[in-house]
């Protein structure tokens, strides 16, 4: 059997390389180790409920501002998923103080010089930066129309060429705008979702995210597992193959060219051998190079990337919907140790590994307070909400299994300990929870440090990433959170995109070609009037 392209690992960058691919005619095949898609972007049922693994809130700007909206336009996803908007940015809390971030740039920016009028300058000055971030990362060359792709020399190319020359952290631009500490802190509030220190974290994916996460923050109907299984489907639908419960165990690469791969299908207990053009794998870039592929072809460059910080989940189940026992709580709240909020924001860049677990501040989402569509049956009445924070494999890896049970089972309660400050007890209404650690990322997504964010995002604009084509063998491609431009689900989404137009037609290709049409096209219309003289006098 030989297949246009094969793709280690159904993840979210690997679905949606295999749907854009599918859906432009290849013929693609897609190998899954575990026995569902979506890696991180799925769901888990307990107790006759769905358990969202990871979506808390995905960004989702507006046309031009978020390359998401033309992925999204192409898949025709609207037909298979529905977006739900959130109702607020967030909650933040500390030392009985709440900070309530609306939805929309406009309605934050209003909130936050409400509560800092002396600041009212660098709020400004911060969102009129985030827009015009997102605005010059808001489409890729493949998506612009003539007119965009025109301008892009005289309007976003030098503001990108001054991004690559101006690498800045996220801590570094905020002191350039803002004094006031606390700000800074709330400007940062979900910094865990991409990193553990301001400091390093890229200026510029913090920009990218924090403006779509302010415009336009969705949770996913049903769960993430269903915008998984529609790129799936439409893998399936043009007529694609997706394989689940095999693994992937070899590239076969021959004179330096990906050719193909072996894989074992762990239900026949087979060793499978298929031929393609191409293969993109959306595993971590090291498990490949390291047990994949003859060590000749390793990538030594990329022994310099650290991988990213991880995350402990506690996965809970409540007897009743939280809304009508709280009224007016916000469905994510950032829960900070008391007077945190009020500490030096340099302090940040310390990090937070040298904290203990339980004092690092967590985020609470109640999927209840959104219709989440997560309980299966309709009468059913109970909500489910997740605690989340930092940690890192060597906080529990080498811990014994009951030593490992306990530090989970005392996390949760202190987690529940600390929430109850806000939300008075809450423990009482738990039917049920479980804990899962950056051990657990490790056993489901098999990424060497337990992360689901890739490599650390220290660095914007590829330096930071794997190559999207190896620098080794010919014909591999990468895609994921290891990818440009980064983890979360946008960085995922957008790597497959860029990964699967790359297939197509290279994006330096493309520029090109478009570039010397678009010459043609220009001098056509400036000599127009000679030409169209010369053939008016034709006749
Ligand atoms: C608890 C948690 C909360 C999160 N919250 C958010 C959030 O609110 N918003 C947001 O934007 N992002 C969030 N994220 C991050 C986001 O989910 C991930 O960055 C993103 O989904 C990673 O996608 P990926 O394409 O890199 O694939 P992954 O999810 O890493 O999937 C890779 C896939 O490859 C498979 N695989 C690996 N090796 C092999 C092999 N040898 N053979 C076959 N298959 C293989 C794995 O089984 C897996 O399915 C969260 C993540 C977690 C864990």
């Amino acid at each position: 059997m030989k297949y246009d392209v094969i793709i280690i690992g159904g993840g979210l960058g690997g679905l949606t390389a295999g749907a854009v691919l599918a859906k432009k005619g290849k013929k693609v095949l897609l190998i899954e180790q575990h026995f569902m898609v979506g890696g991180a972007a799925t769901v888990f049922k307990r107790k006759d409920i769905n358990i969202e693994v990871g979506l808390h809130e995905m960004d989702f700007g507006e046309y031009g501002y978020d390359v998401k909206r033309d992925l999204f336009d192409f898949l025709e996803l609207d037909k298979k998923i529905e977006l739900i908007s959130l109702p607020e940015t967030w909650d933040i809390k500390d030392n009985n103080e709440t900070f309530r971030v609306p939805e929309g740039v406009e309605e934050a920016k209003k909130y936050l010089i409400s509560k800092f009028p002396h600041e009212e300058k660098g709020i400004k000055k911060y969102f009129a930066i985030l827009k015009s971030t997102a605005y010059t990362m808001g489409k890729i060359p493949y998506d612009m129309n003539f007119f965009q792709f025109l301008s892009y020399p005289f309007v976003k190319l030098p503001r990108l060429i001054k991004y690559f020359f101006n690498q800045k952290s996220t801590g570094e631009m905020l002191d350039c705008m803002i004094k006031d500490d606390k700000l800074k802190r709330i400007l940062n509030t979900n910094l865990v979702y991409f990193h553990d220190n301001p400091y390093e974290f890229s200026w510029h994916y913090h920009a990218l995210a924090q403006y779509n996460y302010y415009n336009g923050a969705k949770y996913i109907k049903g769960g993430s597992y269903s915008l998984s299984l529609a790129l799936a489907e439409i893998i399936q639908e043009n007529g694609g193959t997706v394989e689940t419960m095999c693994t992937m165990e070899k590239v076969i690469v021959e004179n330096g060219k990906a050719k193909g791969v072996i894989y074992k299908d762990k239900r026949k207990k087979e060793e499978i051998t298929v031929n393609s053009e191409y293969v993109i794998a959306n595993c971590s870039p090291n498990v490949l190079y390291d047990n994949m592929v003859d060590e000749k072809y390793k990538d030594k460059s990329l022994d310099k990337f650290k991988e990213s910080v991880s995350l402990y989940t506690v996965y809970i189940i409540f007897k009743e919907n939280l809304k009508d026992i709280y009224k007016n709580h916000a469905y994510s709240t950032f829960i900070n140790n008391d007077n945190e909020l009020s500490a030096p924001f340099n302090l940040m860049q310390e990090g937070l590994k040298h904290k203990n677990i339980e004092d690092r501040g967590f985020v609470f989402v109640d999927y209840g307070a959104i219709d989440a569509g997560l309980n299966i049956k309709e009468d059913d009445k109970r909500s489910i909400g997740v605690f989340c924070g930092a940690s890192y494999l060597d906080e529990w890896e080498s811990l014994p299994k009951e030593e490992y049970l306990a530090k989970k089972q005392k996390l949760a309660e202190d987690l529940f300990k600390k929430a109850e400050k806000y939300f008075p007890n809450l423990k009482d209404y738990v039917e049920y929870f479980e804990v899962s650690t950056p051990k657990t990322i490790k056993r489901y997504m098999k990424t060497p440090s337990g992360t689901a964010y890739g490599y650390v995002n220290n660095n914007y604009l590829r330096k930071g990433r794997v190559p999207r084509f190896s620098k080794t063998i010919k014909n591999l491609m990468f895609t994921g959170a290891y990818a440009f431009p980064g983890g979360g689900f946008t960085g995922a989404l957008i790597s497959g995109y860029f990964a699967a137009n790359n297939v197509i037609e290279p994006q330096w290709k493309h520029i090109i070609r478009r570039t010397v049409l678009s010459a043609a096209v220009l001098t056509l219309l400036f000599t127009s009037p000679m030409w169209l003289k010369g053939l008016f006098n034709l006749f």
